[in-house]
This record gives structure tokens, sequence and C-alpha cells, in this order.
């Protein structure tokens, strides 16, 4: 797979849509799909055969695993482990706990960073970053054995970033680990184990513009390498015997990879990890911010519509914009705006129910949760003013 990086790597395919639901799933940009054409007259069977076929993938998603171990900062000793998505991340982490670990968690969490961890020690979600820390730190100091603190880089309601790194002092200063749920970060924000001081990481390929169904945990591999398999079969076994349970499980990723494994969504991923790599990130980061503030900016205007926040209006957020809309069902706004303006959005929960509810408040019209417009690579203005225009007509 080559590296170079042509402008349109980024470019997102599928023109004339306004879609701005970026953060359920991305678009696919260039980059994945080119990558996924060019392996496909060669795409073959991954660690399984000796034919060129075989050879020519297994090098492709070994080299897949390394193109995302740099974009995602891993350390010497950090694994890559393949998965599904940032669900089956965060769930293969809680499999791998080392037994007796408590868990602390923000209630403010999506679902999928919410509802795998046992023995889970939940915090109600702060009003600040300074809340979060001193909230982590009461909790932690108090906690003995093995301790996961794990957290959102970004809400995927309110677009917030969280306080990543100083939860990770506060956690190593207690000497617990702190796992960071990066889907909806990874797509806006570099992120990097090292610089974070993370231990563990999950993002999800088709909310990163790469959507053929490959998912990624990265981190320290102490825990992953002494866990049961997450998914017992080939792949994950090196050796088998002939009594029930002699079986030597596989070191490395391929413990937790077991089956055979999602070699075009790995590719693609990585290419477009590649391509955000090479690219002026910080350039697409402050594009993005001057769409946001346009958003903002518009939405003030409608009336009856309040954009909700967990740190205030002020904190720091990708494009990622949830509103409260005052006596009005956001399903039924949503669909209008599909059927009458060709607008995608979403409206709902988006499987973060406690922190939804808290945010909708108490007002009636907010039964039915919010309504959440997000964007990304792709986007422009003028998506933004249909979006309003419609609103506005509303
Ligand atoms: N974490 C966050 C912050 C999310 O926004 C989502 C999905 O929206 C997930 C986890 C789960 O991602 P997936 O559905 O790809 O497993």
């Amino acid at each position: 797979m080559s590296l170079a990086v042509h402008t349109s790597d980024l470019d997102v395919i599928g023109a004339g849509f306004v879609h701005l639901d970026y953060a359920a799933t991305a678009p696919c940009v260039r980059a994945a799909a080119d990558a996924v054409n060019a392996l496909l007259p060669s795409y073959g069977s991954v660690h399984r055969g000796t034919g060129p076929r075989s050879q020519t993938s297994t090098l492709e998603y070994e080299r897949a695993r390394d193109v995302i171990a740099d974009f995602l900062g891993c350390r010497p000793g950090d694994q890559v482990v393949f998965t599904r998505n940032t669900t089956d991340a965060l769930n293969l982490l809680a499999r791998a706990l080392p037994p007796g670990t408590t868990t602390v968690v923000f209630d403010g969490e999506h679902h999928a960073n919410l509802l795998p961890w046992p023995n889970a020690l939940r915090l109600r979600a702060p009003a600040s970053w300074a809340e979060a820390v001193t909230a982590a730190e009461r909790a932690l100091r108090d906690l003995d054995g093995p301790v996961l603190l794990t957290v959102t880089g970004a809400s995927n309601v309110t677009g917030e970033l969280w306080p990543v790194r100083e939860l990770a002092e506060v956690a190593h200063r207690h000497g617990a680990r702190i796992a960071v749920d990066a889907a909806q970060l990874a797509p806006h924000v570099p992120v990097s184990l090292a610089e974070l001081g993370a231990d563990y990481v999950a993002l999800s390929g088709h909310k990163l513009y790469a959507p053929f169904g490959a998912g990624v945990l990265a981190g320290r591999a102490d825990w992953l390498d002494a866990a049961p398999p997450y998914l017992a079969g080939g792949g994950a076994s090196a050796h088998v015997g002939d009594r029930a349970g002699d079986v030597r499980w596989a070191a490395g990723p391929a413990r937790h990879e077991g089956g055979t494994p999602n070699l075009l969504g790995a590719v693609s991923l990585a290419a477009v990890c590649a391509a955000l790599v090479e690219a002026d990130r910080a350039a697409l980061r402050a594009h993005e911010q001057e769409l946001l503030a346009h958003l903002r900016e518009g939405l003030r205007r409608v009336p009856g519509a309040a954009e909700v926040s967990v740190f205030g209006t002020g904190s720091e957020r990708v494009g990622i914009v949830s509103l409260a809309l005052d006596g009005r069902d956001p399903s039924a706004v949503a669909t209008r705006l599909a059927d009458e303006f060709g607008i995608g959005v979403r409206a709902g929960k988006f499987c973060a129910h406690p922190l939804v509810r808290r945010l909708s408040g108490d007002s009636a019209g907010c039964a039915g949760g919010l309504l959440r417009v997000s964007f990304g690579l792709g986007t422009t203005f003028e998506d933004i003013d249909r979006l309003l225009e419609a609103l506005a007509a509303l």
C-alpha cells in the first residue's frame, strides 16, 4: 500500500447529500475506497496459506496494524488489536481485565463505554473539567487492586472534549490505568497514546471515514496477553491437544482476533490513518471550528432550540452539537428535515441515555431526546446554511 497522499485522499465519496450525521457513521473518503480497490485483485486469506494472495493479504494486514500503531502514537510494546468497532474493542478490554479489577466510569458515556465494565463504580458526569479531575481523584484514592478509569475523548452528545491528559495523570498517580473511548475524538483531533499518557484507546473505522467494518483496541500488552482469548477458535490458538481444554493460546494480537480477520476493514482504516498523518490536521481542525462557530451562531437564532452542554458553552468541542427542542419531538423534526429538505441528522438519545435524560431536563418536549447535528471532512458552509434555513422554515 502506498502511503503517498494526493490532495484527493481525504475527499469524501458521494456528493449531493447534506449529511450531518457523521457521529453515527462518516462517509467514506477516497483513501479508504482506493485502498480496498487496490487490494481486491490480490485479496485472499490472512495468516492462512502460502499462495501469493495469502502472502499479499497477510503482509497488508500486518502493515495496516503498523500504520495504525503510528497513527495512535503507540509506545514500544503496545498492541493494536483489530475489532469490529468501538463497542467490540471496549468489550474486549472489559474481558481482559485482571480478576478483581474495579472500573471507574462517568455516567455521561456512550453505552459502549458504560455497559461492558464489570465491578463498575459510576460517577456522575461533572460540570467542569476541574470537577471531573476531582471526582476521579476522590474515587481512585480509595480503591485497592487493579483499577481502570475509562472515559470518552469527546462526547457523542455534545461534542465536548474531556480532560483525558489530566485524568491520565490522576489515574497513574493512584496506580490505576486509563482507557479512552476515541470513537468521536479520533476523527477530529490527533490521538496519541504516548502524548495523552493513556493506557488504551478504542475507535471505530466507520466513524473515521473507513466504513468497512473494522475497529481497534490499542494499548498496553500485558493485560491482553494474560487474558483468555476474546474469541476462542482458529487464529487465536497456537496448539490444540487431543483432550478438551488442552489448548495453548496465541500470544500477541492474534490471541484476541480469533477467526478470519476483516482484511479490507483493517487496510481501509490504515489508509485513512496514513492520509490523516500526512494531512495538515491543524488546518482541518481550524476549518471545522469555523464551521462549528457558524453552526452554533445560527442555531442560537432558531426559536425553541437550545444547545446542550456538560461543561458550559465555552468548552472545547468537535463538530457535534445537540439541541433540546422546546415542545417539539426531535424525531418528527429529523424526519421532516430528511423528507422535505434532504438533510440527514440524528434524533433520540444517541445510546447515551443517562446523559441525554439529564441534558434534556424536565422539559416535556424532550421525552424523545435531542436533535444532533454532526459533521467533518467534506462538510461545507453551504451544508450548514441549508440546515439553518430548514430549521427556520420548520
Ligand atoms: N463511543 C462513542 C463516543 C460513540 O459515539 C459510539 C457510537 O456512536 C460508540 C462508542 C460505539 O461505536 P460503535 O457503534 O462503532 O461500536
